[in-house]
């Protein structure tokens, strides 16, 4: 397994040690993986490379991993780089001509890629060539160089910033959903088995219901609750350990944070339920648009909580009776009436 990505944390180890291997290990998005698994079929009874994916959705639902099992389903090595990694036309150009006939080529965040790069990528994912000019001026002359047949996964957590030439040269289009309660259970035992923590069925489904339907957030809340276990008890998770555990760490019991809370909190006091703008919002939260729109707003839409208009953000009913049970809630301590 090769790897272009440069930042390697303590972090991104433990992630790697939780990511599923192969399709079977692989929980939930039953429809995608079905879908993946016929086309994974004919393309290696053909002997021919898979053609490209794209794989949408927020952040922590599993696209990366999903980008590793298919190239280990295939058989092949997989190289990954993201979109904001890849600087030059020439960084990508020697990626490209570096892959080996069959090999997956990963690009986390493609919406970030640079446009001027990314015309590179038209040429190489239709014809598999990439064009070079050498030299300039008058005597700058074009090189062509054929390109080993490989399968660009592409992942984005905002597809409609993708230009169309991008998105029309993808073969599959692939949407990732959030993951139900009992899928995130069987993700929390499984990574509790890999981690060696003693959890009961109940405690992995108290961690799994405030997970907010993401994977990567219910591994980083086991690890959480794993401490409290460990300080506050005998190490052993159970559902009364889970919950004491997550409620210090003030995640509720509908999945969200201090931060969802907050946007939630905003728009109803400070603008009286919206509408009220993104930039606006980002600005009264102190946090990026960007990660309000990737990470927050998808899940509290999902939900119901908020509602986007062509004038703003709206608060829903939902989030005024959520609001109200708060209120009487002696964790919230930042709730002033
Ligand atoms: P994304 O690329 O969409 O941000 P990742 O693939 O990095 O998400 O997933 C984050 C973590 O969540 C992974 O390390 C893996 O442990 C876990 N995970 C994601 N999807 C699944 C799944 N379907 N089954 C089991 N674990 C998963």
């Amino acid at each position: 397994m090769r790897e272009v990505s440069p930042n390697v944390t303590s972090l991104d180890a433990t992630e790697k040690s939780l990511r599923p291997t192969s399709l079977d290990d692989y929980i939930g998005q039953e429809d995608l993986k079905r879908n993946l698994k016929i086309f994974i079929e004919a393309a290696k009874t053909r002997g021919e490379p898979l053609d490209h994916i794209l794989l949408h959705g927020p952040p922590g639902l599993g696209k990366t991993s999903l980008a590793y099992v298919i190239a280990s389903e295939m058989g092949v090595d997989i190289r990954v780089t993201s979109g904001p990694a890849i600087e030059r036309a020439g960084d990508l150009v020697s990626i490209l001509t570096n892959l080996k006939e069959g090999d997956v080529l990963f690009i986390d965040e493609i919406h970030r890629m640079n446009r001027v790069i990314e015309e590179v990528l038209y040429p190489a994912m239709e014809d598999f060539r990439v064009d070079i000019v050498v030299g300039k001026g008058p005597s700058a002359r074009t090189l062509r160089l054929r390109l080993p047949r490989f399968t660009l996964i592409a992942a984005t957590t905002r597809i409609g910033l993708l230009t169309s030439p991008l998105r029309n040269r993808f073969g599959c289009v692939f949407r990732l959903d959030y993951y139900s309660v009992e899928e995130l259970k069987r993700i929390v035992l499984r990574s509790s088995r890999i981690l060696g923590i003693e959890v009961t069925c109940d405690g992995a489904e108290e961690i799994a219901k405030r997970a907010r339907g993401t994977p990567r957030i219910a591994n980083r809340l086991l690890r959480r609750v794993r401490d409290y276990a460990q300080v506050l008890g005998d190490g052993k998770i159970d559902k009364s350990m889970a919950s004491k555990a997550l409620d210090e760490l003030k995640v509720d019991e509908m999945g969200l944070d201090e931060m969802d809370r907050k946007l939630l909190i905003t728009i109803v006091e400070k603008f009286s339920g919206g509408p009220v703008g993104i930039e606006t919002l980002a600005t009264s939260v102190g946090e990026e648009r960007d990660t309000i729109e990737d990470v927050y707003e998808p899940y509290l839409m999902r939900e119901g909580f908020i509602k986007r208009t062509p004038r703003g953000r709206v608060a829903t009913e939902k989030t005024y009776q959520y609001l109200k049970l708060r209120r009487e809630s002696p964790i919230e301590g930042f709730l002033k009436d």
